[in-house]
């Protein structure tokens, strides 16, 4: 067994990777258009990585400086045993930052479990406000059970809740203004993504592409917007609503690139380190980790040689009407 060098991990670019951002489940009681295909395959169960197999790997990715946690999915909290995770996920010392991405549908269960697990932060994905159209875009999902979970969390004090929404052309892009005043009222903030090209999905990619500058244009007709230097730690450029808490964040991969201060890497539910959520390069931990039960070593070397491939930028391409990326977000983690 060796020490790993003190100076964490730094890629071939010179960026500073300190923050992880772990699927635990491919698997997810929706089925987002812009995510999924309507006739999903999952991965059969013994290609999951375990959820004391997941623990073991966040220790020693914080052994080598990871210092923020994103738990993400598929949907993070339809995984058995979540619980568990996060009561481990707790007792990292140098795990200064744990914050989930959930589509929010079992939050009201487990908002107090997340509380007490000094979970700091969570994003609820929120792509309509009205029930019909948010069934029609999630394709299973129900809005009421959503906003129960959102109320749930604001019960348990968390100061830090964020909506995440994706906007498509058509679809749901005259909901803006009425999301971001609900994202007011709630005293939350609010971030767009825009759409971006991952998996091969029922509808062409660039008939609902609609850019983030088009809709900070709409928003900026409608509430008095103040840029900002604020960062949470991840790719948005936040504007703050003059007199208000809300602060609105843009996730511009297409129009914005964000590559240059890219600081996370990501590994899917079955073990893989991808090394940019845009790219294929990518390592297998699964094997290392049930190779080598009691040596962290040979596992902590593969993720510090991984730098050397960690790509300098994503390369979506919404012209070619092709997924840029084969895998879904789903496989990857959001
Ligand atoms: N199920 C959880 C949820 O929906 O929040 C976590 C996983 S989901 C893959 C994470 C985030 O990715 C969500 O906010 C979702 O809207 C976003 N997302 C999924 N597919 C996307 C795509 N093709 N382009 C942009 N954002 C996407
Ligand atoms: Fe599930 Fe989240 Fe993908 Fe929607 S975006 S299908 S909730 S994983």
């Amino acid at each position: 067994m060796q020490n790993p060098p003190s100076l964490g991990l730094i890629d071939q670019f010179h960026r500073k990777i300190n923050y992880l951002r772990l699927s635990i489940t491919d698997r997810c009681d929706f089925r987002c258009v812009y995510c999924m295909s309507d006739d999903m395959q999952f991965l059969p169960r013994d290609e999951v990585l375990s959820l004391e197999e997941s623990l073991r790997l966040v220790k020693i990715f914080t052994s080598l400086g990871v210092t923020k946690l994103r738990v993400t999915g598929g949907e993070p909290l339809v995984r058995k045993n979540i619980t568990w995770l996060f009561e481990g996920l707790s007792q990292i010392e140098d795990l200064k930052e744990i914050v989930l991405t959930t589509n929010g549908s079992q939050l009201a269960h487990h908002a107090h479990m997340l509380k007490t697990s000094r979970v700091k932060r969570i994003n609820i994905s929120l792509d309509s406000l009205d029930p019909i159209l948010f069934k029609k875009i999630t394709r299973t999902g129900d809005l009421d059970k959503v906003m129960l979970g959102i109320n749930e969390a604001i019960k348990e004090g968390f100061s830090n809740l964020k909506l995440n929404t994706v906007l498509m052309k058509d679809v749901n892009d005259h909901e803006a203004i009425d999301l971001v005043n609900f994202a007011i009222n709630k005293k939350m903030d609010i971030s767009f993504i825009e759409e971006m090209p991952l998996g091969d999905i029922g509808h062409k990619r660039k008939d609902t592409f609609i850019s983030n500058d088009e809709v900070l244009k709409k928003l900026q007709a409608h509430f008095n917007l103040i840029p900002t230097t604020f960062t949470s730690g991840g790719p948005a450029r936040y504007w703050q609503i003059a007199n208000q808490s809300t602060k609105i964040g843009f996730i511009s991969p297409h129009s914005h690139n964000f590559c240059d201060t890219c600081n996370r890497v990501r590994v899917s539910s079955k073990g893989e380190l991808f090394l940019c959520l845009g790219q294929e390069e990518k390592i297998e931990l699964m094997p290392l980790l049930r190779q080598h039960l009691d040596d962290d070593w040979p596992i902590q070397k593969a993720i510090l040689e991984s730098m050397r491939i960690k790509p300098e930028s994503h390369d979506f391409n919404l012209e070619t009407n092709k997924p840029s990326v084969i895998r879904f977000m789903s496989h990857t983690g959001g």
